[in-house]
């Protein structure tokens, strides 16, 4: 038996109060005022929330559990300051507690961090241990522009981010490099900002040596990996001019591709350059497009009928849609093995 699990989902349905409260927050930081009190949100809105979306939709197309993270482009570190991050992830990662709780053989939370533009990154370390420790979590989205566009930061793998690094070595959790709402008015978040910011992290770890640093570190490259699957050539010959070993053994032991590209055609490209055991499946669905592709009369993000359609070995299949997930997400597989699967 597989089980299917989308390591990419996001809670982009969160009741209405929820982003309320983000609204008012903002504001009152803008006035120098302190936040409203977080209003309290009855189960059953979060329930609604879900049962018409996220979970509808993964039953329909067969999929079983999905890794689940607080919506991305709502995270917006670049606003306010380190205090008002802290508080409005803490208050995203709350709320994707309670949708794990209410549906604990489905979803499988994944935290946001507080990042800010100006801090350091203890608040996260922070935020991370509770999540993991306190919360069952199995790995956090990293964002590597928390200017929201500007690049303000180091490169993923300057000494800036090593302490948050080590905790998760520590931990054993992967991170998902994921930036959100673009700032910058020529770039659109998720057609341009998205795939960008997947495209440069990926040239950082190839301009780098993090990994030599960081041998069992783990990152999950989203959205099929931006435009380096398309450009592998590109990156090899980089790689080589750049007097780096070759990309399997010096990026890709610790880097995986997930399968959000919406069309058969580019989930072909992606398997026919990428190795197997570095792609996950996921979908992101109900997020950056959500419509129905005319020429097929499927849903775009129902990435899993791409999937199927390549006619994988029993064992590949169960590596990109299991195996794979329960290797880069240590603490999923021991949650799972407790649950006897
Ligand atoms: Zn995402």
């Amino acid at each position: 038996m597989t089980l299917i699990i989308d390591c990419h989902g996001h809670y982009t349905t969160a009741p209405s109060a929820h982003d309320a409260w983000r609204t008012q927050q903002t504001a009152a930081y803008h006035e120098g005022k302190a936040p409203p009190v977080y209003p309290g949100i009855a189960d059953d809105l979060i329930r609604e929330s879900v049962e018409t979306n996220q979970l509808k939709l993964l039953k329909e197309r067969g999929a079983d559990m999905t890794i689940f993270s607080p919506r991305a482009s709502r995270m917006a570190p670049h606003i306010g300051d380190q205090t008002v991050s802290r508080d409005w992830s803490q208050k995203c990662n709350d709320l994707i507690r309670r949708v794990v709780e209410m549906y604990p053989e489905i979803f499988i939370g994944v935290c946001q961090l507080p990042q800010s533009p100006k801090a350091d990154l203890q608040a996260s370390i922070d935020e991370l241990e509770r999540c993991v420790n306190e919360m069952d979590f199995v790995g956090c989205n990293l964002n590597p522009d928390p200017s929201g566009g500007d690049f303000s930061l180091p490169p993923l793998t300057d000494k800036y981010w090593y302490p948050f690094f080590e905790k998760m070595c520590e931990l054993d959790v992967p991170a998902m490099v994921h930036v959100s709402g673009s700032c910058n008015k020529a770039m659109h978040a998720t057609g341009a900002y998205y795939l960008a910011a997947d495209t440069i992290a990926f040239m950082q770890f190839l301009e780098g040596d993090l990994f030599k640093d960081f041998p069992t570190l783990r990152f999950i490259i989203p959205h099929g990996g931006g435009a380096v699957p398309y450009h592998w050539g590109r990156y090899r010959g980089l790689a080589d001019m750049l007097k780096k070993p070759p990309l399997d053994s010096h990026v890709m032991k610790n880097v995986y591709f997930d399968t959000c590209v919406y069309h058969q055609p580019g989930i072909d490209l992606l398997f026919e350059v990428i190795e197997n055991k570095n792609i996950l499946f996921g979908s992101e669905m109900v997020g950056a497009v959500r419509g129905i592709d005319p020429q097929t009369g499927q849903y775009f993000d129902d990435t899993k009928r791409y999937v199927d359609a390549l006619n994988l070995s029993e064992a590949d299949r169960h590596d990109i849609y299991e195996g794979n997930a329960r290797r880069v997400f240590p603490k999923l597989d021991s949650q799972l093995k407790r649950r006897g699967l």
